[in-house]
């Protein structure tokens, strides 16, 4: 019997289980679904770059029509997207999309897949893209999926070449179809197989045609499938299903109307065996796939027949019988899959209802959690439980399941061995273009298996199981009911640094603060405020950096081992990175902090991050003081602008009027400011008046190209293009070299653009009017000069500009051109009535 139970363990571990969603049972009619799909051995994997390029019609059409196994594989996590509901960036971004992304999956019913490729940004180019992924280890982490998966059809979103309009999805296309034939050859990565993967030939590849109306890929003599109608077990045409997953991706503004009625996809041979009428043309995908499997389909059909779905739990004992003749074949991947799913229709016939919860989010490593147990049987079936095991502590809890009788249990489990709940990409530290995993098995995983899963040992009719259940954090609020999110395990030791970047000017000394917290929690819901260090931990200390001269600041109050002294030494530099680090004993431990994004449509993220600051040191110098900032979708420019020196008042529908512009030196609007604000066109002639009697009002970038946008965000018209330049090194030319922008109070060279980010700027100004100044011009390889990053004019006494140049990224990754050009920006309206 044990050899039994471990069995199972290991195999169900192996399987990805949604992390902290409402547990739900099935319904009637999705548990007939789910005894069709047990006839159905077939799988469709789709490919392409980002979270939102998937077709989620095709995959609801696949998932719920067909009852394929079906997948999306995207190679990035869409981390250097654009980010409407706030600043988070880059990783973090990452984080929220794969939520995004989960929440998509969970309505139109497929399976979620990354690889360890970084979205680094928009990439004109498939060779920029494979450079920056480093195609080797992108190409093998498409193999593996591929091989662990098995689909019989692998589709792509975009064509190999340009008409893919970004360099990452025709990177994705290309990876796929070296993958198709890579994952079937036993040369190519034979290191994966000591995983329990083999070689694997899918039975062609596809791309999945498209007309976006600008870019028309289809025509009419090619494979074409109707995938729209109605799906009546769901209640919704796949094209609502598609609508409803899609528009998920929240961050992206993506999302779209619902869509009844017929809807043809288009489809062309890339490799492998041509298709006539159907995707899945020359592929078995019954029973008889498996030798000896042929008698299983009679059985289910049987099971499908006298299904009531008045009393679901009469199917438990003819799912008994198909569990057994399963489990009589040779070992296999179907094996295993349907293995499992019968045993998810056993748990859903019967109305058991398992759960293991928390009342808190967090708790501390090697320390202890109440674990909440509750079980009950909503069937007259006979069902036993024999015992329930957390993270090696078992409980002798025996007991018969009477119907509708609800056992509770509460459990101390101590979480000794296990670790704090990081994303595993980012355990590793990253390389430019890709994350780094140092565990092949979680390769493809969309995020991490839960941090405590419960393992219930369960009799059905006499038939042992192992149900696992993820341990949740459960909670109600008085204003949306019971909530489910996750539960995560913390360090002992969560500490922060304050400020994040520190931008030096000459000698000028800055002060550092680092917070660091014992964390002791038990039953807390926040993450907890802690004690203090133990008095067995060393002094806290800053890892050293070149060029910096740091020393503990004895003359702040509180404990000094928490307070430095920063001095730059030899001025320009490249921006450093000192480290928070602790010595207990011989041990040397990195500080981290915990970073919490938590938004409506998705579960709450935590993750870690070391404790440090980044040091920038260059020539600053700044004129004014006094800044306006308007925020706009979320960007950490006020931050930075602290840091160089300036007061902000952050200003918004209420507080911006003449009165309270009038003394500022400048208004700066956030990232996006008047696409997420409507109410900033209502300010224009306060704008206006400001500029004009000598203020100085700067516009980040935005989208909106409307009339109002042309002509109600400057004192002459231009219209916002989608013009950019995303070669972060691409050649800067000074277009108006006398224009004080360049020289007042720092000077501009050539310098001041080394170092940047993922980009030069975006959605840069055209069609200005004369009266504006185009001070820059750049360009990506191959292409025309653009102009429109940097257009200013002089309006009355004042001045307006608006810049595509991105430093909502520069600055916080400290680049110091970024730094001087902003504050000669500021600087506009400073020198010119002296
Ligand atoms: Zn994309």
């Amino acid at each position: 019997m044990k050899i039994f139970f471990s069995a199972w363990l290991l195999f169900l571990l192996a399987d990805n289980h949604a992390v902290a969603q409402a547990p739900e049972s099935l319904n009637a009619s999705q548990i007939l679904v789910q005894m069709k799909k047990l006839n159905v051995l077939g799988s469709v994997l789709y490919i392409a770059a980002h979270p939102d390029d998937e077709n989620t019609r095709l995959l609801a059409w696949l998932s719920n029509e067909k009852l394929y196994r079906t997948g999306y594989l995207s190679l990035t996590r869409g981390d250097g997207g654009q980010n409407l509901l706030g600043d988070e960036q880059g990783v973090e971004l990452g984080l929220i999309r794969t939520q995004e992304l989960l929440a998509a999956r969970r309505i139109d019913g497929a399976e979620q897949f990354f690889s360890r490729a970084f979205d680094f940004g928009f990439s004109k180019t498939t060779e920029e893209s494979l450079r920056f992924w480093d195609k080797q280890k992108i190409l093998s982490d498409v193999v593996w999926v591929i091989r662990k998966f098995q689909p019989d059809v692998i589709i792509t979103r975009f064509p190999e070449d340009k008409r893919a309009g970004h360099g990452q999805h025709s990177a994705s296309s290309v990876l796929a179809h070296l993958a198709f034939s890579a994952a079937s050859d036993p040369k190519q990565f034979p290191e994966q197989f000591k995983y329990g993967v083999g070689p694997w030939q899918a039975k062609r590849l596809l791309w999945n045609n498209y007309n976006f109306g600008d870019v028309n890929t289809t025509r009419e003599d090619q494979l074409k499938i109707e995938v729209g109608g109605f799906n009546p077990i769901l209640g919704k045409s796949y094209g609502e299903v598609a609508a409803d997953s899609r528009s998920q991706h929240r961050s992206q503004g993506f999302g779209v109307a619902r869509s009844y009625g017929h809807a043809l996809e288009y489809f062309s041979l890339t490799a492998g065996k041509e298709a006539d009428k159907t995707l899945m043309d020359d592929v078995d995908y019954s029973w008889k796939r498996l030798p000896g499997g042929a008698a299983i389909e009679a059985l289910v059909n049987g099971l499908i027949k006298n299904y009531d779905p008045a009393d679901p739990s009469k199917s438990l004992q003819e799912l008994i019988l198909v569990y057994d003749r399963i489990a009589a074949l040779p070992d296999g991947y179907w094996k295993k899959k349907k293995r499992a799913e019968v045993q998810d229709l056993m748990e859903s016939c019967s109305g058991l209802w398992i759960e293991a919860t928390v009342h808190q989010a967090y708790a501390v490593k090697d320390q202890q959690v109440m674990v909440g147990l509750q079980i009950i049987n909503r069937s007259a079936a006979d069902i036993t439980l024999d015992g329930v095991t957390i993270n090696q502590t078992d409980t002798a809890w025996k007991q018969k399941l009477e119907p509708e009788e609800n056992y509770r249990v509460s459990l101390r489990v101590p979480l000794t061995g296990l670790p704090i709940t990081q994303p595993y990409w980012l355990k590793e530290p990253m390389s430019s273009g890709s994350y780094n995993v140092d565990d092949q098995t979680l390769i493809g995983d969309p995020q991490n298996r839960p941090a405590l899963v419960a393992a219930f040992r369960i009799s059905i009719l006499g038939r042992p199981f192992v149900i696992q259940k993820p341990v949740i954090y459960d909670f109600t609020q008085p204003a949306k009911g019971e909530s489910f999110e996750p539960f995560i395990i913390i360090p002992q030791t969560i500490a922060s640094a304050n400020p994040q970047i520190l931008v030096f000017s000459g000698k000028a000394e800055k002060k550092l603060e680092v917070n660091s917290q014992l964390k002791v929690a038990d039953g807390q819901k926040e993450m907890p405020s802690g004690g203090s260090l133990p008095e067995s931990a060393g002094p806290l200390r800053l890892t050293p950096s070149p060029g910096f001269k740091i020393s503990a600041d004895l003359s702040a109050a509180g404990n000094p081992d928490h307070y430095f002294r920063i001095v730059s030494e030899d001025g320009n530099q490249k921006p450093e990175w000192v480290w928070a680090v602790q010595t207990s004993g011989n041990r040397t431990d990195t500080l981290l902090q915990c970073r919490t994004i938590s938004y409506e449509h998705i579960p709450r993220i935590d993750y870690f991050k070391p404790v440090g600051a980044k040091l920038v040191s260059t020539d600053l110098q700044i004129s004014g003081s006094t800044i306006g900032y308007v925020e706009g979708a979320g960007d950490k420019v006020p931050d930075a602008l602290r840091e160089m020196g300036y007061t902000v008042t952050i200003l918004n529908e209420n507080n911006l009027s003449g009165a309270v512009l009038q003394p500022l030196d400048a208004v700066i609007t956030g990232v996006r400011a008047y696409d997420v604000h409507d109410w900033l066109f209502g300010k224009y002639r306060v704008l206006m008046d400001y500029v004009k009697n000598g203020g100085n009002l700067i516009v980040q970038y935005n989208r909106n190209n409307s009339e109002n946008a042309r002509t109600r965000i400057g004192p002459y018209p231009f219209s916002i293009s989608n013009a950019r330049v995303t070669e972060e090194d691409a050649a800067v030319n000074f277009v108006h070299p006398e224009n004080p922008v360049l020289h007042e109070p720092n000077r501009i060279t050539d310098m001041d653009f080394e170092g940047w980010i993922q980009e030069r700027g975006i959605y840069f100004a055209t069609h200005a009017d004369p009266q504006y100044q185009e001070i820059f011009s750049m360009h990506d390889a191959g292409e025309q000069d653009q102009k429109g990053s940097l257009i200013t004019a002089k309006y009355g006494k004042g001045n307006f500009t608006y810049i595509g140049l991105v430093f909502f990224r520069e600055l916080p990754a400290g680049v110091p051109g970024a730094y001087r050009l902003l504050a000669n920006l500021i600087a506009l309206n400073q020198h010119q009535h002296k």
